[in-house]
């Protein structure tokens, strides 16, 4: 049974769905539709007619299909949770596209599957334990133990973008945000691409947003130097609170902040300072998949384990 894997990435913005072919991971067909504005009802019909025209298009049917999304299925009560596109909370997505699709379908986090696919075969690929960032308009991360998801007792393993984020010496007598989860100064304010411009204007940058900070600081910019060391910094403490919890063999940065190729040599020499341990060998990686992460993990939730 060597049939194709159907994963669907669903954005705020963007669905893309796409076939894997299970062998080797060859993307047998990808497509990308905007997000519908509508309720939840049109949302699952969407969903149906992308596997619908898939299918058709592969010649195929029944496919093993897997769905990724901004917020997690909750363990304890089966409906979506903490997700930010809001009309699919408190909704039993898996189940409601089980029964349209009349087959079982598995959802996941969207961090899991960059996780997911960079375990198997992406920037982590042969590594056991494989913590992935999605460090983007929010913050995000995933656990991959063996290239599957450890979704934890509450689903929420990697939640890292809503720990407590380092402070820097810089911010001393500089106000620090509050984040929207009421949790206080979390990762997500000063990491996400917002944070990062925000905290540009807090420490008397100009109004730009992180793309441009990080080009005004590769001409020289002193300002957006001085932002992109504190990113540096932050990136470095938050990530070295992970390596002294869970020790992973690869951590795999995804987003569109991890195209700041500065962060990669940047991050790991700031490690020793924070991390409990003689040696350091953890490798700091951007996503192989870059943003086809999301749906190539989305796929892979239904590969057998080897
Ligand atoms: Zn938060």
């Amino acid at each position: 049974m060597n049939q194709p894997l159907l994963g669907i990435d669903l954005g705020g913005t963007k669905i893309e769905i796409a076939a894997l072919a299970p062998d080797d991971g060859r993307f047998l067909l990808r497509e990308r539709v905007p997000t519908p504005i509508g309720g939840y009802d049109e949302m699952l019909a969407a969903l149906a007619h992308l596997v619908a025209t898939a299918e058709t298009a592969l010649g195929a049917q029944g496919l093993p299909l897997g769905v990724g999304i901004p917020g997690c299925l909750s363990p304890s009560s089966g409906v979506v949770k903490g997700a930010n596109t809001t009309l699919l909370n408190g909704r039993p997505l898996d189940r409601d596209l089980a029964r349209l699709l009349h087959r079982p379908v598995r959802i996941e986090n969207d961090a899991n599957c960059l996780a997911v696919s960079e375990a198997v075969d992406g920037a982590g690929r042969g590594a056991r334990v494989v913590f992935g960032a999605i460090l983007g308009t929010g913050v995000g991360a995933g656990i991959a133990i063996d290239g599957q998801v450890w979704p934890g007792a509450h689903g929420i393993a990697g939640e890292w973008g809503h720990n407590p984020a380092p402070r820097v010496a810089a911010d001393r007598g500089v106000p620090t945000p509050h984040c929207w989860c009421g949790r206080g100064f979390c990762n997500e304010t000063v990491l996400s691409g917002p944070g990062f411009a925000a905290d540009h204007l807090r420490h008397g940058g100009a109004g730009l947003d992180a793309r441009s900070i990080v080009a005004a600081a590769r001409a020289g910019d002193e300002a957006a130097l001085g932002s992109l060391t504190r990113y540096a910094e932050r990136l470095a403490g938050a990530l070295a609170q992970v390596i002294n919890l869970l020790d992973p063999d690869v951590i795999v940065l995804g987003g569109g902040l991890s195209n700041i190729d500065e962060l990669f040599a940047l991050v790991p020499p700031k490690w020793p300072r924070h991390v409990f341990s003689d040696v350091i060998g953890t490798p700091l990686r951007p996503a192989l998949h870059g943003d086809s992460s999301g749906v190539r993990g989305a796929a892979w939730l239904w590969r057998s384990r080897s």
